[in-house]
């Protein structure tokens, strides 16, 4: 059998270094299991097509209906869970920091209109921290598989609102379950891909 195009990247902690705010059980069906179908479902939908040899954000931009879902979803959670340490600053420093807090006032304003966003966005989707290309920031509600790849945009941070991400550890308490993520985003991580835009 050809080896797929698309393997599950392996996360850079232990599966319970991240509990108690995601779980060892949540990581394991979230990104084993969730991640690991969009992943397959991705290989089988491109195997054969002009899809093959493109780049995974190339094909995001490029798709829509079941290979969007598919290729989207696979990339938003590997975006996802590379966001986060169990040992990271707890808040943003240097450029990141002087943006966040001339264009929401300050980091706390800022963490409040995020997780607002994400208990807002009605049903299934993410929210998102995204720049343009001159650095300037914004919040944005996606559902479903939803990207600012598809808008031009950087992506810098993500929340998966769908309840596969918080139920088993947090049942419907969205609110909460996206308040404690605060205590795990590598906010290192989120720098450098803001150190990519102007
Ligand atoms: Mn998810």
């Amino acid at each position: 059998m050809k080896t797929p195009k698309y393997l599950l990247p392996k996360l850079p902690y232990a599966i319970d270094a991240l509990a108690p705010v995601i779980s060892q059980e949540t990581i394991n069906y979230h990104y084993g299991k969730h991640e690991q179908t969009y992943i397959d479902n991705l290989n089988k939908m491109i195997e054969g097509t002009e899809y093959a040899d493109m780049e995974l954000e190339d094909i995001i931009r490029s798709s829509e209906g079941p290979l969007f879902n598919n290729a989207s979803q696979a990339w938003n959670h590997i975006f996802y869970f590379f966001s986060f340490s169990p040992e990271a600053p707890k808040e943003p420093e240097g450029r990141l920091r002087e943006a966040i807090d001339s264009q929401f006032g300050s980091f706390d304003n800022f963490k409040k209109e995020f997780v607002d966003a994400g208990v807002k966005l009605f049903g299934s989707g993410w929210v998102w921290l995204a720049s343009d290309v001159d650095g300037k920031l914004m919040i944005l509600q996606k559902s479903n598989a939803g990207t600012p790849l598809t808008d031009g945009l950087v992506p810098l941070l993500t929340f998966d609102v769908w309840e596969h991400a918080y139920y088993l550890d947090y049942q419907n308490r969205r609110a909460e379950a996206l308040d404690k993520l605060w205590d795990i985003v590598d906010w290192d991580v989120v720098s450098e891909r803001y150190d990519t835009t102007d």
